[in-house]
């Protein structure tokens, strides 16, 4: 047996220094609820060759910019992530139950995989789900 570590997004970090740019694992660029890395590697890949494109032509704020765009992109959205699984991976027994064997649950995890949906959209009521499963009456 072997451990993987995984390089989860923890929070909105520079990308970029005077002459590089890091993009996948070594930007911390998983999703911090599903550890989904490969879709978000490849998407600061393009952004990172399309940066430094720019900035050979002589553009001078395409490497802050990256940093920019990448935090826009999924920065934003891993802030909700890393709120629910701050609560689902302390309540793994009712996360469970509530968030993995429930078919919809599955759906929409599914669709966040396939970017048609954001967790700014669902987070709020996925907590609101959660917590009701643990302290009845609450949300
Ligand atoms: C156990 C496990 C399961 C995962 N499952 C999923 C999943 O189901 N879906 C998903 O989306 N993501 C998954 N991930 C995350 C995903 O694998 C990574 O986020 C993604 O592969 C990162 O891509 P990358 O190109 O940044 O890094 P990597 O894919 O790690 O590529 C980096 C490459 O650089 C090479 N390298 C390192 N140092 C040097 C050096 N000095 N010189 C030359 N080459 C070097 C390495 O050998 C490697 O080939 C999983 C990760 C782990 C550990």
């Amino acid at each position: 047996m072997y451990e993987h570590p995984l390089s989860l997004w923890s929070d909105n970090k520079p990308l970029h220094g005077q002459n590089a740019l890091v993009v996948g694992d070594a930007a911390g660029i998983t999703d911090p609820l599903l550890a989904e890395g490969i879709r978000p590697s490849m998407f600061t890949g393009v952004k990172a060759a399309a940066a430094i494109a720019n900035a050979i032509a002589g553009d001078s704020s395409a490497l802050p910019e990256y940093s920019s765009i990448v935090h826009q992109a999924w920065g934003e959205e891993y802030v909700w992530a890393q709120r629910l699984s701050g609560l689902f991976f302390k309540l793994p027994g009712v996360a469970y139950k509530v968030g993995v064997k429930r078919p919809t649950a599955a759906q929409i995890m599914s669709q966040i995989l396939c970017g048609q949906t954001r967790y700014t959209d669902i987070t709020d009521k996925a907590i609101k789900t959660l917590k009701r499963s643990f302290l009845p009456g609450q949300g």
